[in-house]
């Protein structure tokens, strides 16, 4: 099997521990060796990759990602979108993530029955370029819940992103058909979202209905995941043992001690970044910051500041990504959360960076082969031209993502092309898609 070497880089490698220089060996699609300078293993190497100096992390992992949301203003505009179209958008998401360094990624759930399987399988099968992709189900959502987008007078379900149900046995043959059509885990809409006019705060859905869904999940051994803003619905995901809690922003002290207890099971991605630019970056699309706050999302955005910052210092596992998708966060700028678990979080930048790399890995069910840079782990790399522990934001430059290496084969090499050296020290604001709203963040 060929070896390849990237020599002269910068190591982050996901353990917790201190970048250091060095060099790697990898064999196939695994690194067999990783060696600090002045220690040198290129030498068995077949072909030499030069880092120049840059730095060189794992591959990222989204945990929470729609592709099929079409980086549009609004949720109708997602769901009109024809089924030709959509499936081909999907591919097109897909690479731009790759492109970006994110190598893994959740599906959080898809705006038709079969985007996200067949996107899987499509990536699987080398038919395109994308993360490695645990598929979910469309959002199983309840009348008049965060999905049904029926309206009084023209109740075509076919229209809605949601998958309708009421009662237990509509829950069951749901997931069934899910599980049919081979989705990695379900994903279930408990609490309501204000862009849809339903209050975050509130539980549509009974202990029937929810425990009839992971019931049938885990007889099938496959995962939940669930839409969960309001405080009783995260104590729902504990009580049932749903193990991907998206948002969480209004869990109570009990919420956050019950997650503490499981929080070996459990994984929080809240979807920050859906929460600072609805409330600060939406103006051109109709959310001036005013409007933002009279739909809740500023208050929102103070609680879930609150809540998962306790969160981290509880030691609960909290990971970047959601809802990106939008026309103000479209896809391909999820990095952004990065720089705002520091600001809102109060993360450390390190402590950011393995939240996307690590626990990457833990969430993809795959901790002992993904998420770091150790010998027997798969070569899902990503050279940056630039410490993004100095400066978290140019993980949102295109340019900056130098290399993106996945299974072992490079996907994308630009080091020859990217900025020069002088580029290294452009301030934030010159950086494309710099998120100019970091300064409006809530103080801690
Ligand atoms: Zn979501």
């Amino acid at each position: 099997m060929k070896k390849t070497a990237i020599t002269n880089v910068a190591i982050f490698d996901g353990s917790g521990g201190d970048v250091f220089n060095g060099e790697i060996l990898i064999e196939g699609n695994r690194i067999v060796e990783v060696a600090r300078f002045p220690e040198k293993i290129a030498a068995q190497a077949d072909q030499f990759i030069d880092g120049k100096g840059k730095f060189l992390m794992p591959g990222m992992t989204e945990a929470h990602t729609h592709f099929s949301w079409n980086d549009q203003p609004t949720l109708a505009a997602i769901q009109m979108m024809p089924p030709e179209e959509h499936i081909l958008w999907c591919v097109e998401v897909a690479k731009r993530y790759l492109d970006m360094g994110w190598t893994s990624a959740i599906g959080a759930a898809a705006a038709k029955a079969r985007l996200d399987v067949v996107l899987r399988n499509a990536i699987n099968a080398g038919q395109c370029p994308g993360p490695r992709y645990l598929a979910g189900s469309q959002e199983i959502t309840t009348l008049g819940g965060l999905g049904d987008m029926t309206l009084p007078h023209l109740p075509f379900e076919e229209f809605s992103f949601g998958h309708i149900v009421i009662g237990p046995e509509e829950v069951r043959k749901a997931t069934r058909m899910f599980l049919k059509f081979g989705v990695d885990h379900l994903k279930i809409n408990l609490s309501g979202e204000y862009i849809a006019g339903i209050p975050a705060e509130l539980s549509p859905f009974s202990e029937e209905e929810i425990a009839m869904l992971t019931t049938e999940a885990k007889r099938n051994g496959k995962r939940v995941a669930a839409h969960a803003r309001s405080a009783e619905s995260v104590k729902q995901c504990v009580r049932h043992g749903i193990e991907m809690v998206f948002h969480a922003s209004f869990a109570d002290e009990e919420a956050l001690d019950m997650l503490e207890a499981n929080k070996e099971k459990h994984f929080v991605a809240p979807g920050i970044g859906w929460l600072v630019r609805t409330s600060f970056h939406a103006s051109e699309y109709g959310i001036t910051p005013e409007i933002a706050e009279k739909m809740g999302y500023r208050h929102e955005l103070e609680a879930a500041a609150d809540t998962l910052r306790k969160m981290h210092r509880r030691g609960i596992r909290v990971l970047p990504g959601g809802d990106y998708g939008f026309a103000w966060m479209p896809h391909g700028t999820n990095a952004n959360d990065l720089q705002y678990f520091v600001d809102y979080i109060g993360m450390t930048p390190k402590e950011a960076l393995l939240s996307a790399t690590r626990l990457g890995g833990e969430i993809m069910m795959r901790g002992d082969e993904l998420g770091q840079i150790q010998p027997g782990f798969l070569a899902d790399l990503v050279l940056v031209d630039g410490d993004p522990l100095c400066d978290l934001r140019i993980l949102t430059d295109p340019a900056r993502i130098a290399m993106v290496m996945q299974d072992g084969v490079i996907h994308k090499d630009v080091r020859d092309t990217a900025p020069r050296e002088a580029a290294l020290h452009l301030p934030a604001s010159e950086i494309p898609w710099h998120d100019k709203g970091v300064q409006e963040a809530v103080p801690a």
